[in-house]
């Protein structure tokens, strides 16, 4: 794979790593979150699709190897929303 690229956990499509969002496993404290923080880390399209195969499958969850509570799925698709509504008023 090239630098700076990486692969949807759902879709397995691979694009630079700024077309995902990044979901990380923050060493040592194992709280999964959202694009900041040093440790494992898993990437998702920030798409429907591919938030829901995540979600339904757990693969955010596997490629961790950490447990991914609905709250933090709520926050992806809060963001998702967030994001819709932006391009559409562009
Ligand atoms: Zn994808």
């Amino acid at each position: 794979m090239l630098p700076n690229y990486r692969r949807c956990v759902s879709c397995r499509k691979i694009a630079p790593k700024e077309e995902f969002w990044r979901v990380v496993r923050v060493f040592p404290s194992q709280t999964v979150q959202l694009d900041q923080g040093m440790g494992r880390s898993a990437y998702l399209c920030p798409n429907r699709a591919c938030l829901q195969t995540a979600q339904k499958k757990n693969r955010l969850g596997r490629s961790l190897k950490a447990s991914v509570l609905e709250e933090f799925y709520q926050v992806l698709w809060q963001r998702l929303f967030e994001t819709d509504a932006e391009s559409q008023t562009r």
